[in-house]
């Protein structure tokens, strides 16, 4: 997010009479896994009194990790998060979490009372039937076996997992830095994610531009359908093995 712009166009919204609320950052890009700066932006929030939110359905799971976590550095002043931890932590899909700052605004929204469901005369404290709050609530359960994995891996095991993630994607750069017919979308990411082009041979000597351009938008495809189709390559771990039987000419 370009912070100066957002600044501009909220004040510029303001003086046509509208009201802006909600600003939404995101920590990891779903693509090229890039981190809005927070604390820049919840000044502004705080300034114009907006809502922040932020997106960590694909980077909030780096917080386990006490190496990168500094990437969600101003998470705190946030007044909602979400995140996936079905993502990079592997929890079985799905797994969602909204997160809120203040208490009592997911009951508040959400509550329908429905007291064919939630009844009262239990036993036990019914605080704990939080099926009510939920914006989904059966899929609140979802989080359950999340539970169950942090009890088995505990915070250490998930912050591992973390710093291999980010080991792997160093890993995948050095493999591809240097090597004739690839490049990278961005030199040197942010997050776990490698975006790059294979280029093949009879396009390496053209020169840039839309035609260039329209022919390397068919590449990936065409790998992907190479890897999809051939159980060898779909089988194998180390897909890099077979780059010379993969790759296109
Ligand atoms: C995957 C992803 C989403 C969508 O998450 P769902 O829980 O599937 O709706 C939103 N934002 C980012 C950055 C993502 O990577």
């Amino acid at each position: 997010m370009n912070v100066a712009e957002l600044e501009t166009q909220v004040i510029s919204a303001q003086k046509a009479g509208k009201l802006p609320f909600f600003v939404n950052a995101t920590v990891g890009t779903t693509i090229l896994g890039a981190f809005d700066p927070l604390p820049e932006i919840a000044d502004i929030c705080e300034r114009h009194k907006l809502w922040l939110h932020v997106d960590g359905a694909w980077g909030g799971s780096i917080l386990m990790s006490k190496k990168h976590r500094h990437l969600l550095d101003g998470i705190y002043r946030a007044n909602s998060f979400t995140w996936n931890p079905h993502k990079l932590l592997g929890v079985p899909l799905q797994c969602s979490a909204f997160l809120l700052r203040e208490k009592g605004h997911l009951q508040s929204c959400n509550a329908m009372h429905a007291d064919y469901l939630f009844q009262k005369d239990k036993n036990y404290d019914i605080s704990y039937d939080t099926g009510d709050k939920a914006i989904q609530c059966g899929r609140h359960n979802d989080i359950f076996k999340f539970w169950l994995m942090w009890r088995a891996k505990g915070e250490k095991g998930f912050g591992d997992h973390i710093d291999r993630m980010f080991e792997l994607g160093e890993y995948l750069r050095s493999l591809i830095k240097g090597r004739e017919g690839f490049k990278f979308v961005l030199e040197k990411g942010e997050c776990t994610n490698v975006c790059f082009w294979y280029i093949p041979a009879r396009l390496r000597d053209m020169p840039e531009g839309h035609e260039k351009n329209a022919e390397l938008h068919k590449v990936a495809s065409r790998i992907k359908a190479k890897v999809s189709t051939r159980p060898t390559l779909r089988l194998s771990p180390r897909i890099v093995r077979y780059q010379d039987e993969l790759l296109l000419q």
